[in-house]
């Protein structure tokens, strides 16, 4: 073995020894990467069945799509999400958006129960950042989700496909209607033929009222997509865990 070998060698077992796998939630030490640990992992809320549409918990029916859902069908014709907005799902999201975890995106991308329930082969579009946060932070937690599912499912992401054209005004004090004309305006499509006749899957951390990625829906539809749905990592069940 050559010298060079060897000290790559020695960097690397010293780094294993050094640096032992953390818990991506609390930071505890764990047995491997990307494990939660005991107390993390009890927390965590895993999310399935549900409307087949919004994904809401359907309680004593036999239909399978809510009554929302049939009285006026949302611009996503899916929602999915993996886990429920707790202590460990949160604590994630914070430290991948502000304390710049950015590894943190593999923790989240294996979603297998949500992603198996979304149209397969679709295009994984993460929803677009204001531009003033995306020059702020430097990055889209949505896109680092977005590419990080596409290499894991062996799919195909754009993240470029949406973006916004321009900062959002103050939402606050606005009708409904008058809130969605603002956000629907600052949105737009790079590329109207990667669109066309697509089904896409909208990507985003957090699911909190989808008031955004149903303006992203719309406007997908409006360039031709096929469909749009939305997965996401984690998803306020409970108005309480809103922080
Ligand atoms: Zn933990
Ligand atoms: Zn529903």
């Amino acid at each position: 073995m050559s010298f060079s070998a060897t000290i790559r060698r020695a960097g690397r077992f010293g780094l294993y020894f050094a640096l032992p796998p953390r818990c991506p939630a609390c930071g505890a030490i764990t047995a491997d990467v990307d494990l939660f640990c005991d107390g993390c992992w009890g927390e965590v809320e895993f999310l399935g069945g549900g409307c087949t549409t919004c994904g809401l918990p359907l309680e004593a029916t036999d239909a399978e799509t809510c009554g929302a859902c049939l009285a006026e069908p949302p611009p996503l014709a899916r929602i999915r999400s993996a886990v429920a907005y707790g202590d460990t799902a949160r604590s994630l999201v914070l430290r991948l958006k502000y304390g710049r975890k950015t590894a943190l995106a593999r923790t989240m991308a294996p979603m297998r129960r949500p992603l198996g329930e979304l149209t397969p082969g679709a295009l994984l579009v993460p929803v677009p950042l204001h531009r003033r946060r995306l020059w702020g932070r430097g990055f889209n937690q949505a896109a680092l989700i977005a590419a990080e599912l596409a290499r894991k499912s062996g799919g195909q992401a754009d993240p470029l496909l949406l973006r916004r054209s321009r900062h959002t005004p103050r939402l606050k004090g606005m009708s409904v209607s008058e809130r969605r004309r603002a956000v629907q305006g600052a949105l737009a499509v790079r590329d109207e033929g990667a669109v066309r006749g697509r089904d896409i899957i909208l990507v985003d951390d957090v699911y909190t009222n989808g008031s955004t990625a149903a303006a992203c829906a719309r406007m997908l539809k409006r360039n031709g997509a096929a469909s749009v749905e939305l997965l996401t990592w984690a998803r306020v069940v409970r108005p309480t865990t809103i922080r």
